[in-house]
C-alpha cells in the first residue's frame, strides 16, 4: 500500500532548463496529428522512499529506462489527451482540464500506480504550456495537443504493482482533425474483438486498452472503413467508435423532437470530457433554444439491432463520434454483417445537432465564448 503522504509534487520547486537550439516552427498546414513535438517536456519521478522528485521542464529528448521496467513488461501506463487553444486575446486556454486530471487520477489508481496530487500536475502543465506558447498556431481549429503520461518504472520482473513511476508531459502542435474541412467518417461494427467489458479497464484511460484495437482498426481500414464501431455482448450493444464516444440522434415517436442517445458509463465506456460536455450542453435549455434544437439527451444501453431498425424506419438522422481530437465528427455509414446502415449526408459535413455542438464547443475552447467558465487561461 503506497504512503499517501508521498503524493506531494512541489511545483514551486520547478526547474526550467531551456533548449539552446529551439526548433523552427513548421507551417501549420503540414502538421500531422501527434507527429511534431515542441522543444521541451515536463518530467518528475516517484521513488517509494522519497516520493515525487522536484519537477523539471527540460529539452525534449529520449528517456532512460531500465529494460525490466514495469511499464515495458506489464503496461503499467496511463495517459491523458487534452489541448491548449490560443484565444483572440492571444492567451492560451485549457478546456475543462480538471476533468482530465480527475480521470488521470482514476486511471493511475486502477493500475495501482503511486499516488499524486493532480492539482500539482495541472499547475505543471500550465507552466509547460506557457513555455511552449509560441508553438500554438494562431489559426482557428489549431491547438497544442498535451499528452500527460505516467509510467510504472519499478525495475524488477515481479508481477506486482509498480512502486516507482515517472510522469512526463509532451506537447504537440496540431491542426484540425480533418484538414480538408469537415468530412463524415465511416464505421465498421465489430463484435468478435471487444474493446472493453464489465469489470475491465474500458472506463479508464490506461495504455493497455489501446494496442488490442490496432488489429481490428487495420481490418476496418482494409475493408474501406475509417474506424471501428465497438459492439459488446450477446445483444451487440453499441459502445464507442475508435477512440471516441458515440452518440445517435433519433426521431421520437411522439413527434416531440429527437432523442440524443449515448451508452451509459457502465465501466465499458471511457468518460470523455467531450461526451460530458455534449450531455451538459444538451441538458441546458438555453443552449437548445439558442441552437433551435428540440433534443432529449439520454444515457442508455442500445444495440446495433436498434440502429438497423431506426435506420429502416427513417428515424436515425445523425450519428456522431465525439472526442478531444475530432471534437465532433459525423458518420455516413456503419458496416454490419456485410451490409451498410447509411445515414443522411449533410452538405456542411455535419447535421444540425453535430454542427451546433461543434460550433459551441470550439467557441468555448478558443475563448470566444465564456460558457460556464469551461475554458481556463
Ligand atoms: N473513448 C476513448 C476510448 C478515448 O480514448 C477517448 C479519447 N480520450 C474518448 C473516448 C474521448 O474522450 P475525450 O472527450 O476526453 O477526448
Amino acid at each position: 500500500e503506497p504512503d499517501a503522504t508521498l503524493s506531494h509534487l512541489d511545483v514551486s520547486k520547478l526547474t526550467v532548463t531551456l533548449t539552446e537550439s529551439p526548433k523552427a516552427l513548421s507551417a501549420p498546414e503540414t502538421l500531422r496529428f501527434g507527429a511534431t513535438f515542441t522543444d521541451h517536456m515536463a518530467v518528475a519521478t516517484f521513488d517509494p522512499s522519497t516520493g515525487w522528485s522536484d519537477p523539471v521542464i527540460k529539452p525534449y529528448g529520449p528517456l532512460s529506462l531500465d529494460p525490466a521496467s514495469s511499464c515495458l513488461q506489464y503496461s503499467s501506463n496511463c495517459f491523458e489527451g487534452m489541448k491548449a487553444y490560443l484565444g483572440p486575446d492571444g492567451k492560451a486556454r485549457l478546456f475543462r482540464p480538471e476533468l482530465n486530471m480527475r480521470r488521470l487520477e482514476r486511471s493511475a489508481e486502477r493500475l495501482a500506480l503511486p499516488p499524486f496530487d493532480s492539482n500539482a500536475i495541472l499547475e505543471l502543465i500550465k507552466r509547460l504550456v506557457q513555455v511552449e506558447k509560441r508553438w500554438i498556431p494562431s489559426l482557428q481549429g489549431y491547438s497544442l495537443y498535451i499528452r500527460p503520461t505516467i509510467i510504472g518504472t519499478r525495475p524488477a520482473l515481479g508481477v506486482t504493482a509498480s512502486d516507482h513511476a515517472m510522469l512526463y508531459v509532451l506537447t504537440s502542435p496540431c491542426g484540425p482533425y480533418f484538414p480538408q474541412g469537415l468530412r463524415a467518417v465511416s464505421l465498421l461494427a465489430i463484435s468478435d474483438n471487444v474493446r472493453a467489458w464489465p469489470g475491465g479497464t474500458g472506463g479508464h484511460k490506461v495504455s493497455g486498452n489501446y494496442s488490442p484495437g490496432f488489429l481490428p482498426q487495420r481490418i476496418a481500414g482494409k475493408q474501406g472503413y475509417d474506424q471501428v464501431l465497438w459492439l459488446f455482448g450477446e445483444e451487440k450493444r453499441v459502445t464507442e467508435a475508435g477512440a471516441m464516444n458515440f452518440f445517435v440522434v433519433v426521431k421520437r415517436d411522439d413527434g416531440n423532437g429527437h432523442d440524443f442517445i449515448t451508452a451509459p458509463l457502465d465501466g465499458t465506456i471511457l468518460p470523455g470530457v467531450t461526451r460530458a460536455s455534449c450531455l451538459a450542453l444538451t441538458r441546458d435549455p438555453a443552449f437548445l433554444e439558442a441552437a433551435s434544437l428540440n433534443l432529449h439527451p439520454i444515457e442508455r444501453a442500445y444495440t446495433i439491432h436498434d440502429l438497423v431498425q431506426w435506420s429502416a424506419q427513417g428515424k436515425l438522422v445523425e450519428a456522431l463520434c465525439i472526442g478531444t481530437a475530432a471534437i465532433v465528427a459525423s458518420v455516413n455509414k456503419i458496416g454490419y454483417e456485410g451490409k451498410n446502415i447509411t445515414l443522411p449526408e449533410y452538405e456542411a459535413g455535419l447535421g444540425p445537432v453535430g454542427m451546433a455542438l461543434r460550433q459551441k464547443i470550439l467557441g468555448i475552447q478558443e475563448g470566444r465564448d465564456e460558457y460556464e467558465r469551461w475554458s481556463v487561461v
